[in-house]
C-alpha cells in the first residue's frame, strides 16, 4: 500500500449510512429533567465487534430491498423477465467480486457459499477427502480459526493424513524458520489465516504460498479478516484457494466466497449435489455444469449476492487502502491507550504494518466475560471468549480474551469510551 495515496475517511459521512449506529441503550444512568423528574439517559452504542460481524450500510440494504421489491425470482431457470433480471444480477455479483479480489478468471473462479466456514469445508470435502491419504501432511498455523483447524483435523482423521502447525513466536508472529521446516515434499496443503482474528497478526501469505508451491503443495488462505479490511489480490498472493465472508465486509449474512484457481476447480468434484449444477442427468449418471455453478447446487443466496455486490461497490468507493489506514490508526490508538491502563495484557504484535484492525486483551483479575458485561453496561459492544481459537488461547495460557475490533465507522472517541469503561471494571474488581 502506498502511503501517499491514502486519504482520511469522512467518518461522519460514513456513519450516516449506518442507521444502526444511532441506537442508544438505557443502561441505568439518570439525569434530572427541568421539572425535577429523573429520566434514563440514552447511552449511544459503541460497536467494537466488527471482527464478528460488521454493520450494513444503506446502499446495501437498499439494493437488497430493491431486489425483493422489483425482481425477486429464482435464477438460471426462468425464461420470464424477473428470472432473467435476477440471473443477470446474480451472475454480475460473481464478476464484481472477482474483480474486487483480482481473480482474472472472472466468475468461474468465484463460488458463492454460506460463509468462510463453508468455503473451507468445500475444499475439505471436495479436494481433501479424495486427494489426501497416509503420508500426506496438511500444514496449518497455531493461530488458525476453528473454521480451518477443526475442518482439517477431521479430514486428516478420516484420510490418515497428518496435521502440522507452524509455531508463533512470543510477539504473535509466525515463526517462518519453523514454517520452512514444516513445509516439505510431504506437504499437500498449506492452510493459513491471512489476518488472525485473535492476534491481529497479518501473516506473510505470499511467502507461505510460495513455500507451498516450492514443494508442489496447494495453498488455502482464510481471508475472513483480510478482505474486509485491506486491499487483497489473490493472484498477487498466489493463492490456490482463498475464502471470506460477506457479513464481515459491510455485506449481508448468508453469503461467503471461495476463490479457486480455475484449473483446480475444473478438476474437483462437487461436494453438494442437486439441481442447478448439472449438465446432463440420466437414471444412471450425471455430468456437471459449468463453473462456478457446479459448486452452487440448489437455490443460491440471490438477494445476498445482490447485497454483496453493493457492499463491494461501497467499499471500493471508500478505497480499501483508506479502509486499511483508518483501521490501522484506530488499532494503534487502541493499543497505546490500553497499554496505559495498568494490568492489561495485550496479545499479538505491536502496532505496525503486520497488525490489522483489532486488539485482544485481558484485564488482570477480571474474566473476559465479566469485562464484556461491564462494557455492555456502557453500551460498548466487544467480544469475549476464545474467538474460535481455543488452541491458540491454550498456547497464550488464558481461557478467554476480550476483543475490540474496528471498522470504517469507528472513531478514536469510541476507543476512549472503551478505555474509560475498562477503568470502571478495574475499580469494580479491585
Ligand atoms: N476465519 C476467521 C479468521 C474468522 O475470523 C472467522 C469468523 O470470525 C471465520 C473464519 C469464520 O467466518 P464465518 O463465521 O463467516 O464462516
Amino acid at each position: 500500500m502506498s502511503r501517499q495515496n491514502v486519504e482520511a475517511l469522512d467518518v461522519e459521512g460514513i456513519r450516516a449510512d449506518f442507521p444502526i449506529l444511532e441506537r442508544e441503550f438505557s443502561v441505568g444512568s439518570e439525569t434530572q429533567r427541568a421539572d425535577g423528574e429523573a429520566v434514563d439517559d440514552g447511552t449511544p452504542l459503541v460497536y467494537l465487534d466488527n471482527a464478528a460481524t460488521t454493520h450494513t450500510p444503506e446502499p446495501v440494504v437498499e439494493a437488497m430491498s430493491d431486489y425483493y421489491r422489483r425482481y425477486n425470482s429464482n435464477v438460471h431457470r426462468g425464461i420470464h423477465h424477473l428470472s432473467q433480471e435476477a440471473s443477470i444480477a446474480y451472475e454480475d455479483a460473481h464478476d464484481r467480486v472477482a474483480e474486487f479480489v483480482g481473480a482474472s478468471g472472472g466468475r468461474e473462479e468465484i463460488i458463492f457459499t454460506k460463509n468462510t466456514t463453508e468455503s473451507e469445508n468445500l475444499i475439505a470435502y471436495s479436494w481433501g477427502l479424495s486427494e489426501l491419504g497416509p503420508g500426506d501432511e496438511v500444514v496449518l498455523t497455531e493461530m488458525e480459526h476453528h473454521a480451518s483447524l477443526v475442518t482439517w483435523q477431521q479430514v486428516a482423521q478420516r484420510t490418515g493424513a497428518d496435521v502440522k502447525y507452524i509455531r508463533i513466536d512470543e510477539d504473535g508472529r509466525l515463526d517462518m524458520d519453523h514454517a520452512r521446516e514444516c513445509i516439505t515434499d510431504d506437504t499437500a496443503l498449506v492452510s493459513a489465516v491471512h489476518v488472525s482474528n485473535t492476534l491481529g497478526t497479518v501473516n506473510p501469505v505470499s511467502e507461505l504460498t510460495e513455500l507451498a508451491h516450492d514443494h508442489d503443495a496447494l495453498s488455502l488462505i482464510d481471508g475472513a479478516q483480510a478482505v474486509p479490511n485491506q486491499p487483497v489480490d489473490v493472484e498477487e498472493i498466489g493463492a490456490d484457494f482463498y475464502a471470506f465472508s460477506g457479513h464481515k465486509m459491510a455485506g449481508p449474512t448468508g453469503i461467503g466466497v471461495l476463490y479457486g484457481r480455475k484449473e483446480l476447480l475444473e478438476e474437483m468434484e462437487p461436494y453438494l449435489y442437486g439441481g442447478g449444477m448439472v449438465r446432463k442427468v440420466t437414471f444412471e449418471d450425471t455430468t456437471w455444469g459449468e463453473l462456478p455453478w457446479k459448486f452452487e447446487p440448489g437455490t443460491p443466496p440471490i438477494a445476498e449476492a445482490v447485497g454483496l455486490h453493493a457492499a463491494v461497490d461501497y467499499l471500493e468507493e471508500i478505497g480499501m487502502a483508506n479502509v486499511q489506514a483508518h483501521e490501522r490508526e484506530l488499532s494503534t490508538y487502541a493499543y497505546e491507550r490500553l497499554s496505559e491502563v495498568g494490568d492489561v495484557d495485550i496479545y499479538g504484535p505491536e502496532p505496525g504494518p503486520d497488525r490489522g484492525g483489532l486488539v485482544s486483551f485481558n484485564l488482570e483479575g477480571v474474566h473476559a466475560h465479566d469485562l464484556a458485561s461491564i462494557m455492555n453496561d456502557h453500551a460498548v459492544a466487544i467480544r469475549a471468549g476464545d474467538h474460535c481459537t481455543q488452541p491458540l488461547h491454550d498456547k497464550l495460557g488464558v481461557a478467554a480474551s476480550a476483543r475490540a475490533s474496528f471498522y470504517i465507522y469507528n472513531t478514536r472517541e469510541e476507543i476512549d469510551v472503551l478505555v474509560d469503561a475498562l477503568e470502571d471494571a478495574r475499580e469494580l474488581f479491585a
